[in-house]
């Protein structure tokens, strides 16, 4: 990646090291659009974030230096145009946010993780990231949404269920590690962590394949 793209814009790559595991959901079908939309649209397996994210990440890490823990990053920076395409790619609404605009993924300010043991299994939690099954994806493919909708309740950081005691002890520890390093959480979407205050302090950063040489 051109890395004048990067600094003109202030972001920062998180690679692959003893803490973060780079698995980029959206660059293999296994995703909510069965599409590997990262590299439809030539932005690979690449997770990028703006340099303030970085920096709680620098602190995140000596946090699971200390748990014996690591961080898979499933996503970062979302280039717009990746953004639009999940949403043409999918026939009915509200799976993905209306417009780029409205998810703090297209300004580097939010990543979606989960923790992971010191091989780089995932530790257990209520659902996959996103919510993710190859079933629900292929209903979402057909526009039909309502088995999908009632699992995603399984999702909300205030999902309970005793049936469930270590899933949702591992959601409560990724919370609290996350918070304690200043990032903040949806009550949708357990995996999901933003900047505070993102739309108003950062800004839409955009991404062409065409000008942005890899
Ligand atoms: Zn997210």
């Amino acid at each position: 990646m051109d890395t004048d793209f990067l600094k003109k814009n202030n972001l920062a790559e998180i690679k692959n090291s003893e803490y973060f595991i780079v698995d980029m959901m959206y660059s293999v079908p296994e995703n909510i659009t069965s599409h590997p939309v990262y590299e439809e649209v030539g932005f690979g397996n690449n997770a990028y974030v703006h340099i303030d994210v970085a920096d709680k990440l620098n602190k995140i890490a000596e946090v699971l230096q200390r748990l014996n823990l690591k961080m898979r990053i499933r996503d970062a920076y979302r280039p717009p145009i990746a953004h639009q395409r999940c949403l043409d790619l999918i026939p009915v609404k509200g799976v993905f946010a209306s417009k780029p605009e409205n998810s703090l993924h297209c300004y580097g300010v939010a990543i979606d993780c989960c923790l992971t043991d010191m091989k780089g299994n995932n530790l257990r939690f209520p659902t996959e990231i996103d919510a993710y099954d190859k079933k629900y994806a292929r209903q979402i493919a057909f526009g039909k949404t309502d088995e999908y909708y009632k699992h995603f309740e399984k999702a909300s950081i205030n999902f309970y269920s005793p049936n469930l005691f270590e899933e949702i002890k591992n959601r409560e520890l990724l919370q609290k590690i996350m918070h304690d390093c200043g990032f903040e959480s949806i009550t949708s979407e357990w995996w999901h962590f933003q900047l505070p205050n993102g739309k108003e302090k950062y800004k839409l950063i955009e991404w062409n394949s065409e000008k942005e040489t890899k």
